[in-house]
């Protein structure tokens, strides 16, 4: 929220150096919840400036919107719950006192025909004029419930109606939820639909509330999600090693948060438990110290290079029990036709427990592979697929909340 010109143009300068992407600008950038223009006194020349400086330095231009929320703002265009028209898009009205939390407002039910309209010229707008590489939503897109009857959905049962408020948002509970909801996602599929026509090399990152929306009709719709709205590293690795197992890895972000990281081996951690799919740094990267900024640059060459391609195409295998942070886990990814693999290895925080066996999945029991320990915990060398399939691959990482990268290859 505290973002601003300034700000985002010393990350972007510093993303690429670091070999970053994408800037991707989250929430606090508008003037107000359902007045997407950018505030003037964070950004005085604008957004389309920010995307042109991150477009200069080679990177792309993302900008998250929570474009079904309505406000109390009262500029041109804006979503405002007291004008009428807005108020009759709302889910249900809010007291006369009500006021937006800083970026999330009240939703308005798209699955009305002039609510659904307007959403669609402002996403195109918002798309176009800030020159967005990318566009994430968040908020409550899709209305679960809905207190007005001359929308096309069922009316609500007003004998078992319940309105409830949830943060700054007010929800609608009654016998027309699945109904409402239903009209609401083909309106969302629809203006989906629509920008892929307008805009095929548009990304399309879905979100709610972090991990609220994955599932299979957004995929069809998207290119892919935030799989979780808490960011440290343990959270983000139980969130993939949970989607994974429906979804490809290529799809799931991870936002990778500041957390404490005493050691460069816990700088490490943090990195690779956000880099096991689609890799966001959440962070002002000009705060980490020159050690970290080195180990940060190899570490996303290597992603970019090394476990990129085996994200995109290899197979996944859950070769440990979920994540809890304190004990071992780790995941594996093999491409069969390219005859080569990594495992990722996260060591938890109990340091009594120096080594770990993973057995691994996915290998042929008669090829011969070589072992390649990415940070040097033990010496590369030569193993069977019979040996790393019943008797495992051992490693031994002493510090806590350590990893370690093993690339195995025919
Ligand atoms: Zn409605």
């Amino acid at each position: 929220m505290d973002v601003n010109e300034t700000l985002g143009e010393r990350m972007i300068r510093d993303s690429a150096e670091l070999g970053l992407e994408m800037f991707h600008l989250d929430a606090g950038w508008f003037r107000g919840v359902g007045d997407w223009h950018p505030d003037v006194n964070k950004f005085p020349h604008g957004l389309a400036a920010v995307a042109d400086y991150a477009h200069e330095y080679g990177l792309k231009f993302g900008l998250w919107v929570d474009w079904t929320q309505a406000g109390l703002d009262t500029g041109p265009g804006a979503l405002n719950v007291h004008d009428p028209r807005v108020r009759d898009w709302t889910v249900t009205d809010v007291p006369p006192n009500w006021k937006p939390e800083p970026f999330k407002g009240q939703t308005i039910d798209i699955g009305e025909p002039a609510a659904h309209a307007y959403a669609q010229d402002q996403v195109r707008r918002i798309i176009e004029q800030y020159r967005l590489d990318m566009l994430e939503h968040d908020g409550y897109l899709v209305a679960q419930g809905c207190v007005r009857k001359n929308h096309p959905h069922a009316p609500p049962d007003e004998s078992r109606m319940k309105v409830v408020k949830e943060g700054g948002s007010y929800f609608v509970e009654s016998a027309n939820s699945t109904d409402v909801s239903y009209h609401s996602v083909r309106a969302y599929y629809d203006i989906y639909a629509g920008l892929r026509q307008r805009y095929p090399k548009l990304l399309l990152e879905i979100c709610n509330d972090g991990g609220r929306m994955v599932d299979f009709g957004s995929a069809a719709h998207g290119d892919y999600f935030s799989i979780t709205d808490t960011y440290d590293p343990l959270s983000n690795r139980r969130a993939f090693y949970d989607a994974s197992h429906l979804l490809p890895a290529a799809m799931l972000e991870c936002y990778v948060e500041k957390w404490p990281a005493p050691r460069i081996e816990n700088f490490r951690y943090m990195l690779r438990s956000g880099m096991m799919g689609w890799l966001t740094i959440m962070q002002d990267t000009n705060a980490w110290t020159r050690e970290e900024h080195a180990a940060a640059k190899e570490e996303f060459r290597l992603y970019k290079d090394d476990l990129r391609p085996l994200i995109r195409d290899a197979d996944l295998y859950h070769i440990s029990p979920r994540p809890d942070g304190v004990h071992w886990d780790g995941v594996e990814f093999f491409d069969k036709r390219r005859d080569r693999g990594v495992v990722y290895v996260f060591h938890g925080s109990d340091q009594t427990q120096a080594e770990h066996t993973f057995r691994l999945a996915g290998l042929v029991p008669e090829r011969t592979y070589r072992v390649r320990f990415h940070d040097h915990s033990a010496l590369d060398r030569a193993a069977t697929g019979r040996e790393l399939l019943a008797s495992g691959l051992t490693i031994r990482l002493p510090v806590g909340n350590s990893s370690e990268l093993v690339f195995i290859e025919e």
